[in-house]
């Protein structure tokens, strides 16, 4: 894929669906009225096509090349967004007589327990909601259910900017889980000591429609009977995600955001070029003598969301506006929060984390 010019581009700082990287949309652009010579678009094409086969298995195995999977893992490509993995997970992982573990560091997470709580036992391992999400437990503060059918938690809060920069430690025999959705494959996974992961395509991933679950294949065992079959992981990995009609496109764009992120290097170089995005950002408001006031504490920052505010809602407004005006697009904070929040997922480049560094010092000069 090559990359042409950011000319006409606006750049993007919005949550999700989010940015996509320029090849992939030009590589789209160049195929959408006739795919690899079939003559159709993917948008038109059958999911039991040769074609679509290929599409989908190339972006399994870019995946599973990506964060180095093997037999024993299971790779899903799912509807239903995030937010139906917060009722999937427990309708599949866990017992009818058994609790699960949830760390609550934000919105999200109190969703995913929310919807847990609907069908069965779920149990609040540890939260900072006491401090306004403003970090990530420490190991010392959960307590833990070694009983536990799994161990959930979320490694970036899309809403806080906050981000566990390693994974708790679940007691032996305990699965761990984690929403991932706003920092998949952004950074070196070590799937080694997950259970199953999952997130929306629509950050880091793809565009959005389609959810990604990676599994490991002996949790298989734990599916009941009776479960709804779209809502079964085992009747899903068995027909590799065709049981009933995926989402097509959104299952190739995703392969296609897989196969760029191989072609930039794979997961460390995407680590290394994200916190570099988020140093640039960071440096600016800790540059602005709290001009800026982050939302996170310094040892649980985002990478991928810097949350920040300033002195009060009519200087944000201007912030957002100016910012607006200088093709900084996406910036408000999450209705819930207010503020101001940059996403710095995979595909926004470096320019427009440096553009917004800048415009940050250009505002606080002239209002400072
Ligand atoms: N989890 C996290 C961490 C999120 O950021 C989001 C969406 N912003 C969700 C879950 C919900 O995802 P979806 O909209 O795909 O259901």
């Amino acid at each position: 894929m090559t990359t042409t010019t950011l000319a006409k581009r606006i750049h993007n700082f919005g949550a999700g669906p989010a940015a996509l990287p320029l090849p992939v949309l030009e590589r789209v652009q160049a195929e959408l009225l006739d795919y690899a010579g079939t003559g159709m678009s993917v948008l038109e094409m059958s999911h039991r096509s040769a074609a679509f086969e290929g599409i989908i298995q190339k972006a399994e195995d870019d995946l599973r090349a990506l964060a180095g999977l093997g037999s024993d893992h299971v790779v899903l490509f799912l509807q239903g967004g995030a937010s139906l993995q917060f009722s999937m997970l427990p309708a599949n992982l866990r017992a009818a007589s058994a609790s699960a573990d949830y760390v609550v560091t934000g919105h999200w997470a109190k969703a995913a327990v929310k919807e847990a709580e609907k069908s069965g036992r779920a149990r609040v391992a540890g939260t900072t909601e006491a401090t306004g999400f403003d970090r990530v437990p420490a190991a010392g503060e959960l307590q833990l259910d070694p009983q536990a059918a799994y161990l959930h938690f979320t490694s970036n809060n899309t809403i806080y900017g906050t981000q566990w920069a390693t994974a708790p430690e679940p007691p032996k025999g305990v699965p761990l889980v984690c929403d991932m959705s706003s920092d998949a494959l952004s950074r070196p996974l070590d799937i080694a000591r997950y259970g199953l992961v999952y997130a929306g395509a629509q950050k880091n991933l793809g565009p959005a429609g389609v959810t990604l679950v990676v599994m490991r294949r002996e949790l298989l065992e734990r599916v009941p009977a009776g479960l709804p079959a779209v809502l079964d992981y085992k009747l899903m990995a068995e027909n590799r995600s065709l049981y009933n009609t995926p989402p097509c496109f959104a299952i190739y764009v995703t392969g296609l955001v897989l196969a760029w992120l191989r072609e930039q290097g794979g997961l460390a170089a995407a680590g290394e070029r994200n916190a570099a995005k988020a140093a640039l950002v960071y440096e600016a408001i800790d540059g602005s003598d709290a001009f800026y006031r982050g939302h996170a504490q310094p040892g649980s920052r985002s990478a991928m969301n810097v949350t920040f505010r300033l002195e009060d809602a009519a200087a944000e407004k201007a912030f957002l506006a100016d910012a607006q005006a200088e093709g900084l697009d996406g910036l408000k904070g999450h209705r819930s929060v207010g503020g101001v929040r940059a996403s710095l997922y995979n595909a926004c480049p470096r320019e427009s984390a440096a553009a917004l560094a800048g415009f940050m010092g250009e505002f606080r000069r002239r209002r400072g």
